[in-house]
This record gives structure tokens, sequence and C-alpha cells, in this order.
């Protein structure tokens, strides 16, 4: 609880802002408070001791049409720190359900976030603004609703590298720190992340209502969402069912892009989950060094439930309660609606295998993965898997041999084959040379589809460290900034593509509270 004089203090730098509370930095467009006051609830970000600018995203503020000068400001950072509320803001905390770890929880909602509004971006689209670590709400359940430092910095660097990696994600506006802390296994750093998606609707949102048998909420939230992430089905002949099936085409989509980059995301709860389509959740998530598919950094995932083999199938399992909960909705009629649910989910399967096919093939450098092509991918996962490869490195070093040739900016000082693998790549060279492109074509191609860098686990950990321990930032910066072109190697950046070494290898990585 705040004391009343300190309260009375934060109140005072409320006001200090009023005078430019009438510059219309940012120009808000809400939708979802729209809705009727069982989605969410009216809930203003609590103020934290003092503001101070970590990093701010000014590609993405001006995306969204925000004034970049004015977001860089005091004001600017006041506003990120749930201080200021800008003129359209209309704060809430929405609510959702989900099933975690397989145990289904009625009642979750954004118990450390609030979403300040929707942004009409310059490309006409809509996106929530939602501050994370911004105090308590009516779903706190005991908790803080603050955050620590490391989990804020975390989500920043992954949420923008996969951005960069062409992943559908939430994206990170800006982190700032609080002035305060924040009591959890130790007592550590505060920090507020403010992040963007296209909606933060989720599976979790669906279960809610159907929880609740309340089918007209989930009327409204179908209506709502086909409004603004799939306009295109608003003439099906079952919107509801053509839903489904999009929401499962994305998320197949999704899982292919997380496996093709060795992504583990650590919590797929169904609260985890994005109707858009959208990775969100940077909790305990990491991207793999060494290949290997039983593979799981969170340490509170005991049976490997979430672990890099299991997504696809996790994700099924996903979209299967999402099915269920949208089956009171999907026709007049339980039968039928049962089997529109269960034809949308039998998709999935081969969707998923189709984007990852695609997906392998653009990493092998080939243009489809033809039947014949099967043993030639099998193998080179089964002895990436059974040699321990760096998994970043293995495809990166295979885009070096695409144009053997070529011999400038390799990655051969710090990956080579395995006398074990040589048998497969003459094969594969085999295979490659087939292909109707150049091999210099190849190789472009091949360093696009396979970055140098991605945010490894030992250098987000230093970064955390650096800053959570030192107040030193300057990791955490150079990550941000190199894994904005991770796909171009030079070799003065060997630090960052590099795999840790044995005593830097991170074994776990906790949940992000
Ligand atoms: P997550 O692990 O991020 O998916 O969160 C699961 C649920 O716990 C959500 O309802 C969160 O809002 C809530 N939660 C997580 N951390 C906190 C916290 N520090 N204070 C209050 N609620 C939290
Ligand atoms: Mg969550």
């Amino acid at each position: 609880m705040l004391h009343p004089r300190e309260l009375r203090e934060r109140t005072r730098y409320y006001s200090q802002y009023r005078d430019i509370r009438r510059m219309g930095q940012i120009v808000f467009d809400n939708h979802y408070a729209r809705l009727p006051e069982r989605f969410y609830s009216p809930q203003d970000p609590v103020p934290v001791r003092e503001p101070g600018s970590i990093r701010l995203n000014l590609p993405l503020a001006e995306d969204l049409g925000i004034d970049t000068q004015w977001l860089a400001s005091e004001a600017g950072t006041a506003m990120l720190a749930g201080n200021y509320l800008p003129e359209g803001a209309e704060p809430i905390a929405t609510a959702y359900a989900g099933h975690q770890f397989g145990g289904f929880n009625p009642q979750l909602g954004d118990g450390r976030a609030v979403l300040l509004g929707e942004i009409r971006a310059r490309n006409g689209r809509r996106f929530d603004l939602q501050l994370k670590g911004s105090g308590p709400t009516p779903y706190s359940r005991g908790g803080d609703g603050r955050s620590p430092l490391g989990p804020v910095l975390r989500e920043y660097i992954l949420c923008e590298a996969m951005h960069r990696l062409d992943v559908p994600t939430t994206r990170a506006l800006a982190a700032v720190t609080s002035g305060e802390r924040v009591m959890r296994e130790s007592v550590l750093p505060g920090a507020v992340l403010a992040r963007v998606a296209s909606s933060h609707i989720r599976i979790g949102t669906f279960q809610y209502f159907a929880a609740r048998k309340d089918t007209e909420a989930l009327h409204l939230l179908t209506d709502h969402v086909i409004a603004r992430h799939y306009p295109e089905l608003e003439d099906s002949e079952n919107r509801i069912a053509a839903l489904l099936g999009a929401v499962v085409a994305r998320q197949a989509q999704l899982i292919a892009k997380w496996q093709m980059l060795g992504f583990i995301h650590g919590v797929m709860n169904t609260d985890n989950v994005l109707i858009s389509g959208e990775t969100i959740d940077y909790g305990p998530c990491a991207f793999m060094d060494e290949f290997n598919p039983e593979q799981v950094y969170s340490s509170i995932d005991h049976g490997g439930r979430y672990a890099y083999r299991n997504q696809p199938g996790i994700a099924h399992w996903n979209l299967s309660c999402l099915a269920n909960s949208l089956i009171p909705i999907l026709h007049n009629d339980q039968e039928q609606a049962i089997a529109l649910a269960q034809s949308a989910l039998d998709s999935f399967p081969d969707l998923f295998l189709e984007a990852n096919s695609l997906g392998a093939a653009r990493k092998l450098g080939l243009q489809a993965i033809e039947a014949g092509d099967v043993p030639l991918v099998d193998d080179l996962w089964r002895l990436m898997a059974e040699q321990r490869l760096d998994f970043t490195l293995t495809f990166r070093r295979l885009a070096d041999l695409a144009d053997e040739t070529n011999r400038t900016g390799t990655v051969a000082e710090l990956f080579e084959f395995p006398d074990a693998l040589q048998p497969w790549l003459d094969r594969w060279r085999e295979r490659a040379a087939r292909e109707p492109t150049s091999a210099v074509d190849r190789q472009s191609a091949m360093y696009a589809a396979n970055p140098v860098f991605i945010p490894r686990n030992h250098l987000v950990e230093a970064a955390i460290a650096a800053a959570t321990d030192n107040n030193d930032f300057a990791i955490f910066h150079q990550l941000a900034d190199l894994l904005e072109n991770p796909t171009s190697y030079a070799p003065e950046l060997r630090h960052f593509a590099s795999p840790p070494r044995p005593e830097e290898i991170v074994q776990q990585t906790f949940c992000g509270t």
C-alpha cells in the first residue's frame, strides 16, 4: 500500500504534465473499451516512484504515428511508466481465463498490465498500447502487479528480435525503470514494458466467457475479432467456423516459424495464445543453442510439456480449447457444431506440416521439399540432434557452403561440420545443384533465411545481470542494436554469434513474474 504522503507526491507528478495534455501526442481509437464491462475492469496504471527511460523504439513509434520527440521527453517517459495518462487513453485490465499447464483456471485476467487504449497506426491498422508492470488490478490475485527489470529487458530483446526474424509478434515500444524495488526471491529493480500488439485477445478470452456460459459475450467477442483481425471472413457462410479455421491456420504458420528458428516459448498456456496469431508472453522462453528436440528451459515445466518438439502438438491442443469455447455459438444444432469444430481442428496437422516444409526448404536453399527430399531433411534433424550441433550456426554454415567460391563473411571460424555430416552434405550439394537457381542467388536467399544472430540465452542473461546488478545497460543496447539486423554478419561481431562456453550455458529460465 502507498503511504498517503507518497500518494500525494505522485499525484503532483501527474498534474505537472497537465499542460501538455492537449498536444495530441497519441491518437487513440478505442474499441475494446466499448464492449460491455464484463469484458474488463477500468483500471488506471499505478504511478511509479521515478520513471527513467531505458530504450525507446523510435521506428515503431513512427509507424504508430506517435510524436517521437514527445515520446522521448520527460512527459513521454512518464506516460510509458504509467505516471501520466495521455488524452484519449481509457485504461482497462482485461478479463480472461486459461489452461495453465493443462489445468483450467476460469479467472485470470491482466494482473500486472493495463491496456491504455488502441492506436490507429499510419498504415490504418489498429494496435493495443499496453503497460506491463503497471501495478495491481482486480485480477492480481495477491501479486504486486509489478515487473522486475530482468523480464522487461528479456521481453524487449526477444520480441524485437522475433519481429526482425519475420515472426508475427507483440512489439516493445519502450522499456522504462520505475525507480522502485520489487520483492521476488531477492529484491530487484522494477521496470515497465510498453507493449504493442494487434490486440491482446487470447484463446483464454473466449474460454472466460464459455466457462460462464455467456453466449452473448461470445458473439460480441467474435464480432469484434472478425472486424479487427479477419475482416475478409465477414461474409462467410458460417463466420464463426471460418474464424476458427483462420485462427488454426495462423497458429500453424506461427509455430512453424518458431520451429525453424529453434525458439522455445516455454509457457504455451491458452492465455498466452493470441487470436491474431502473434507470439506473446516472453517469459521463460529461449532460443536453443545445441539442437535438442527435448529441450525445455522453463524452470516450472517439470514434465517437458512445452519442450521444443511438443510445440506443434500443444498448439493443436490449445486450438481445441478455442474450438470447445466456440461450440455453443458455432451452430444451433450441437452435432453440427461439433462437426464444424472438428473439421477446423483437423486442418491443423497438414497446415503445420506444409508451413514447416516450406520453412525447411527455404533454410536449405530449395524451392520446395519434394517427396524424395523428406529423408534428406529428416536425416539432417537427426544428425543435428545426435551431434548436438548448434541450431543457428548449422544453417548459417550451410548458407556459406551454398557458394563455396565466396569466402567473405563466413562463420567457418565459429562452426565447422563434423565428419559425421560429410555424407549428408554431399547429398545436399547434389540436391541443391538440381535447383533452377544459381549458387550465388541460392546463397543470398539462404543468408536471408538463416540468421547468424539470435538472442542467445547467455547473452540475454549477461545483459540482464549487468543492468540489474550494476545499472549498466550497455550489453542490453548492444544486443538490441545488433538484433535489428540478424542476418548480416561481420567477423568483429563474432562474440554475439558464438555459442556459449560450457560455463556460460543457461540451463533454466524463469517465469517472467
Ligand atoms: P503469465 O505467466 O504472464 O502468463 O501470467 C499468468 C497470470 O498471472 C496472468 O493473469 C498475470 O496477469 C498474472 N501475474 C503474473 N505476474 C503477476 C504479478 N507480478 N502480479 C499480479 N499478477 C501477475
Ligand atoms: Mg500471460
